[in-house]
């Protein structure tokens, strides 16, 4: 696929409904920050999982609005299955990948592996015997489930550089890369359309920061080069949790009726002045004058949008 040699950024919003303000602010950051770097900038739709009808459209109408300009070909992840059950035979045939039977409560209760962040899978389909397996695999099949494939991962410490939280680390455990019901996992497709596309900076919400360090081992492991990591403050709501529909009026049409000037927002939000198009944020944005910390928005008053 297309290797431009300018490098390119991208912007992948699960299409499971609407962006708000806050997706759009990332969207906008990633724009900013490619063009400004001499990169093209790409759309994918990443609608493996949670897909809403006519989203991904009004998605990315949105942000053609705000001046986006998006470089062909967009991806569509669930076009592309073919392709990522290439690249996990392949890592299959490297003896890289295994069969998971445990259910995500067994997960949780099993006590996790020395050293290793919550939440990390404690191992326990890695080393089993074939004829636990085949039991295993019936046990499953009686339930109408399949085994997961999860990675056979070194379980080492990987660092990433970001440019704006500086080193990411984490232990990289043996994630899924295709799900019990048979859909391949976020990291895997992420990292296979990411080098493909030859994405080399991927600026996102920091709430995915802690994926970094797996997709870098496993764009390493599939022989790509891991792109620059770029994770901006996720925008909150007042009460501190993620932004979302039920805090009221959170996307562009929920707005409109208010009077809200997104430039204005976008600027003070990102520690500039208020701007006034995609024109000016070109102009006076640069990645080290980013506002690093929390940013809220309190959706205005008046609006029943649950
Ligand atoms: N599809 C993910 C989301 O909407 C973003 C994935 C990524 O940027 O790596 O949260």
């Amino acid at each position: 696929m297309s290797q431009d040699t300018r490098g390119a950024g991208r912007f992948a919003p699960s299409p499971s409904g609407d962006l708000h303000v806050g997706n759009i602010r990332t969207g906008v950051l990633a724009f900013l920050c490619a063009r400004q770097s001499g990169r093209l900038f790409r759309w994918r739709i990443e609608d493996l999982d949670r897909v809403q009808e006519g989203a991904a459209d009004r998605q990315l109408a949105d942000l053609e609005g705000c001046g986006v300009v998006i470089d062909p070909p967009v991806l569509v992840q669930s076009t592309r299955t073919e392709v990522y059950s290439r690249y996990l035979a392949d890592l299959a045939r490297a003896g890289l990948t295994y069969e998971c039977y445990c259910s995500r409560r067994e997960i949780q209760a099993a006590p996790s592996a020395p050293h290793h962040p919550p939440g990390a899978y404690p191992g326990t389909c890695r080393d089993l015997p074939e004829s636990v397996r085949a039991a295993a695999r019936e046990r499953l099949a009686t339930q109408g489930r399949s085994p997961a494939i999860r990675l056979r991962s070194a379980l080492s410490a990987v660092t990433v550089t970001d440019d704006v939280l500086g080193e990411i680390s984490g232990i990289v455990d043996d994630f899924v890369l295709r799900r019990g019901d048979g859909v391949f996992a976020y990291n895997l497709a992420v990292v296979v359309d990411d080098g493909e596309s030859g994405i080399d900076q991927v600026v996102r919400a920091d709430d995915l920061a802690s994926s970094a360090p797996r997709q870098a081992y496993l764009a390493r492991l599939l022989g790509f080069e891991p792109p620059r990591y770029v994770h901006v403050p996720l925008v909150l709501s007042p009460s501190g949790s993620r932004l979302a529909k039920r805090d009221g009026a959170v996307t562009l049409s929920d707005l409109a009726p208010f009077g809200f000037d997104l430039w204005d927002w976008l600027g003070r939000s990102c520690g500039f002045g208020p701007w006034t198009g995609m024109e000016q944020a070109l102009a006076e944005f640069s990645l080290p004058r980013l506002h690093r910390g929390p940013v809220v928005f309190t959706p205005p008053d008046g609006v029943d949008s649950a």
